[in-house]
């Protein structure tokens, strides 16, 4: 008998062996049932989840000689026909390959026809988004007013490329990602059948290579026994996939949560000489902090995570050594460096350096966070506010009154930047014009890139993961964060510097040089620069001898402001008095 792949040998032929939609097929069997087959039918989802096995399920059970029936027999002519896939009254057609009008208008012809053997005729149509205009239009001129014993089922992936004129004319069924834990059950039932020893570990490898696509999960299955002869072992899996093992993300998570960087960078070196996937290596650690979340946070809601028994227990394990707020914050910086990922070229460098970034943060609730900010107050003889309840102190930092210059650099500097940030010389006022230059760059700052896109595209690309720092009346700072210390080089090229500069040119309507630097420190933004003149003297609502107030540079120089902006990823928005 000639080989048969596994994900067709293992096609489910009933709905009871649909795996992981059965909100899709009760519906369908109870409208067979109750004898009310719509005459069209969409089904949206993910690629290799099982659109069309269900749709060629349906048309089965349609057709059966003993149908409409919920459980066709298998065993008829019609039955037969449709599972081998030579029935003429199941047609199907595959979008991305058939986007002509000329088979759409082919199909609009033979509609007419009565279907040979069943009493219907079903038009599969994959991939349905993929068809042109013009044969979707003529599609729809079927679908309007179709025979009585025409039935179409439409399966995509993109539901939104669809005429709304066509999804309303249809019932649509959204198919979902199957979960991890049904995966890897279906896998092994498949590898005892076909006589394959797959350990649980090898298993839920295969689960997350597939990502909730079962056919995937079976294809991958497939290649593993050409490959691998009877006995899979978790490493075969992980080498196919390029992922990580479970437990190289347990160690990498545990060394996250204990602070500990030299594992990390350890780690993530071999991971990368190993040829590991690093942007997956980032999605997978985002996942797995998530589900360590979710179990300190609702540990109820811990039965709906799509992750398997042996991973819920070192979640447990590992759910003493964290809080959710750092969690929250560690999942924050995974995800900012997830959007980063695809314009930067060393992924291994922004993986590193996020994982440190979640390895310094610091497990402070916020109430903690309030006695600690007294405490500070207290010690530099600060009046301290009512930190006692949470709700009127959340301004507390930036209304206290300034401290004395000298009473402020008593206060310990923080340990600060990861990246050996040098103590920046108290900076000079800065006047409202210019923080309205600067916040109005700040908020602009994606137009101005794409501008700089429309004469460049590579510096928007490049500028892209910078902000602006300050202004001043000649020049405009730019920073990046240390990951991208590569784009900063490149930008320095004066072909791509002069058109940033003749955009923010525009922007100001002045001419202005610019300045890239790196940011040193998460949350400490501004540097403004020692040249800083023009708006010094401009504080006419000053009156004599009282004490100049404090920009937001000031207070972004004060230590506990400082640790507040690290601990809550913060910005100062105001200054108030
Ligand atoms: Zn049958």
């Amino acid at each position: 008998m000639a080989y048969e792949v596994l994900a067709r040998k293992w096609r489910p032929q009933q709905f009871a062996d649909v795996v992981g939609q059965g909100h899709v097929t009760q519906t369908l069997q109870n409208a067979i049932k109750a004898n009310r087959i719509a005459h069209a039918y969409l089904f949206v989802g993910p690629r290799g989840i099982g659109k069309t096995s269900l749709a060629r399920l349906f048309a089965k059970a349609l057709n059966c000689h003993e149908g409409p029936t919920a459980t066709p027999c298998d065993k008829c002519a019609s039955c037969l026909e449709i599972m081998s896939g030579s029935s003429m009254d199941v047609m199907e057609i595959d979008g991305a390959s058939n986007n002509g009008v000329d088979q759409v208008r082919e199909l609009r012809e033979n509609v007419k026809y009565a279907p040979t053997r069943g009493p219907y005729k079903i038009y599969i149509i994959d991939e349905v988004h993929m068809l042109s205009t013009a044969a979707f239009n003529a599609l729809l001129k079927t679908l309007e007013e179709p025979p009585a014993h025409v039935k179409f089922f439409l399966a995509t992936t993109e539901a939104h490329k669809i005429l709304a004129t066509i999804v309303s004319r249809c019932q649509r069924f959204d198919l979902r990602r199957i979960p991890a834990a049904l995966i890897v059950e279906r896998v092994q039932l498949i590898a005892r059948a076909e006589g394959v020893e797959l350990d649980g570990d090898a298993a839920l490898a295969i689960a997350r290579g597939a990502e909730g696509g079962l056919r995937d999960a079976e294809s991958a299955l497939d290649q593993l026994i050409a490959f691998r002869g009877s006995k899979i072992t978790e490493a075969d899996v992980l080498a196919v996939f390029g992922l990580v093992s479970r437990r190289t993300l347990e160690t990498l998570a545990e060394a996250v949560l204990r602070g500990d960087v030299s594992t990390l960078v350890g780690t993530v070196a071999d991971l990368d000489e190993a040829g590991k996937d690093m942007q997956r290596l980032n999605l997978e650690l985002l996942d797995y902090f998530r589900g360590l979340l979710v179990l300190l946070c609702a540990p109820e809601a811990a039965a709906k995570l799509d992750v398997v028994t042996s991973q819920l227990e070192t979640f447990q394990k590992q759910s003493g050594l964290t809080s959710p707020e750092r969690l929250l914050r560690i999942a924050e910086i995974l995800s900012q460096t997830e959007d980063r990922m695809r314009y930067s070229l060393s992924k291994r460098t922004l993986v590193e350096t996020a994982l440190i970034r979640c390895a310094r943060t610091t497990a402070v609730s916020i109430d903690e966070l309030l006695r600690r900010l007294e405490a500070v107050q207290k010690s530099a003889g600060l009046p301290v506010a009512n930190t006692g309840s949470g709700a009127a102190s959340t301004a507390t930092p930036a209304a206290a009154p300034a401290p004395a210059p000298t009473a402020k650099r008593k206060v310990s500097e923080p340990s600060g930047s990861a990246y050996g940030a040098a103590p920046t010389p108290p900076p000079a006022p800065v006047s409202a014009v210019a923080e309205s230059e600067i916040d109005r760059l700040t908020a602009q700052w994606r137009d101005l890139c794409e501008r700089v896109g429309k004469v460049a595209s590579l510096a928007r690309n490049l500028l892209l993961d910078s902000r602006p720092l300050a202004v001043t009346a000649d020049k405009v700072i730019i920073g990046f964060d240390p990951e991208f210390a590569k784009n900063m080089e490149r930008l320095q090229a004066p072909s791509f510097l002069r058109p940033v500069q003749n955009v923010l040119g525009q922007e100001l309507k002045r001419q202005v040089s610019v300045e890239l630097r790196l940011i040193q420190s998460e949350g400490m933004q501004v540097d403004v620069p020692a040249d800083h003149t023009v708006e010094k003297k401009s504080e006419p609502h000053r009156a004599a001898g009282a004490k100049p107030i404090k920009s937001k540079q000031d207070w972004v120089q004060e230590p506990v402001v400082r640790r507040a902006l690290e601990i809550f990823n913060g910005s100062i928005v105001d200054v108030r008095e």
